[in-house]
């Protein structure tokens, strides 16, 4: 019987809102001693004591190199990047970490013959922002590296990701994590898009899920080298006010749409994903009232373990 050899895998920008449930989902599946997460950032707490962390700087190709050589990596999942909102605030700093990350790890990995997943992003279909423009460019260069070199490099476009366990980095789809947090706390929401914005939006389960199932397709069917296209769910934010609504009755909202309204604008409202259902049989799970329902009982029970956390460290319980 041939025996099944496990990736190596190090997961780039580990500490982010994917970062922190991918590596703990590359865990469980390949083993903790298996998959190293890294970032710039420090270990986050929901990752400390599950696996091995490294601190790299996805920006210096020396010790990107370094490690991957190290830890005989095979496979990297490069999650670091600056996202829509932030990245307008600083666009060159946006350009070069979202490009060079990219760059280095496709070197290192055309070199050395490794696996790659790059995640792109509903921003780049009309890219108007120059967080978009990096998606659209990227997704050209993993093109570029499969044809050029034979590079095995995967990408999804996610649209935006709504999670519990992390708090989103900057994107203009973030008030659909925000707003839960403000139910939660008993305070009015005031959003940053209008009523009737319709965006494309994933449980962070399935974007795992996902990503899961993309890497472990054989390599004769990955028909698309740019970026697959996958799809969750389509709703405004009127629409998942009235959703939490009914479980927290007095909730409010108030909208105040700021500079996000017109990077929201520039995305689609909805997503063609035939070609990742047709691949490697890909369809989401959930939907808008089974995320809610979700969100809010993680949320309700996170809240619960944060305060008798803080009543032990005070000694009260
Ligand atoms: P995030 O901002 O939450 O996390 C990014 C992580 O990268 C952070 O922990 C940060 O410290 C790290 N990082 C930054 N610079 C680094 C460097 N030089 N070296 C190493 N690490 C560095 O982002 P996220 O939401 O987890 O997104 C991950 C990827 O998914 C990004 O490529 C993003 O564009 C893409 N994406 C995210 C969403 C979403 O809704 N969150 C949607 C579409 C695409």
């Amino acid at each position: 019987m041939p025996t099944l050899t496990l990736p190596k895998i190090l997961v780039i920008g580990a500490a982010g809102q994917i970062g922190v449930e991918l590596t703990l989902a590359l865990r469980a599946k390949y083993g903790a001693e298996n998959v190293i997460a890294s970032d710039i950032s420090a270990e986050p707490e929901l990752l400390k004591s599950t696996g091995p962390w490294e601190t790299i700087d996805v920006l210096s190709a020396m010790q990107l190199q370094r490690q991957v050589i190290r830890a005989g990596v095979t496979q990297i999942y490069l999650l670091a990047a600056m996202l829509s909102a932030r990245g307008e605030t600083d666009p060159r700093t946006a350009w070069d970490l979202n490009m060079d990350a990219l760059m280095n790890v496709l070197e290192i990995s055309r070199e050395l013959h490794l696996q790659v997943f790059w995640p792109s992003s509903i921003a780049a279909a009309s890219p108007s922002t120059i967080y978009g423009i990096s998606k659209f460019s990227g997704e050209y260069l993993c093109q570029y590296y499969h044809a050029k070199f034979g590079l095995d490099v995967r990408s999804l476009r996610y649209p935006g990701l709504i999670s519990y366990k992390t708090k989103p980095g900057g994107g203009t789809t973030d008030y659909a994590v925000d707003i839960f947090h403000a139910a939660i706390d008993k305070k009015v929401y005031e959003c940053f898009l209008k009523a009737d914005t319709l965006l494309p939006m994933m449980y962070m389960n399935d974007a795992v899920r996902a990503t899961l199932m993309l890497m472990d397709t054989t390599e004769e069917k990955i028909t698309n080298r740019r970026s697959y296209d996958i799809s969750g769910m389509s709703f405004t934010p009127k629409e998942l006010f009235e959703k939490i609504k009914a479980f927290c009755p007095s909730f409010e909202i108030v909208y105040e749409p700021d500079h996000r309204q017109k990077i929201a604008e520039s995305w689609p409202e909805t997503v063609d994903d035939v070609l990742a259902r047709t691949d490697w049989n890909w369809k989401p799970s959930w939907n808008l009232c089974t995320m809610v329902n979700d969100m809010l009982v993680k949320l309700d029970e996170q809240q619960m373990q944060n305060r008798i956390q803080k009543l032990e460290m005070i000694g009260e319980l």
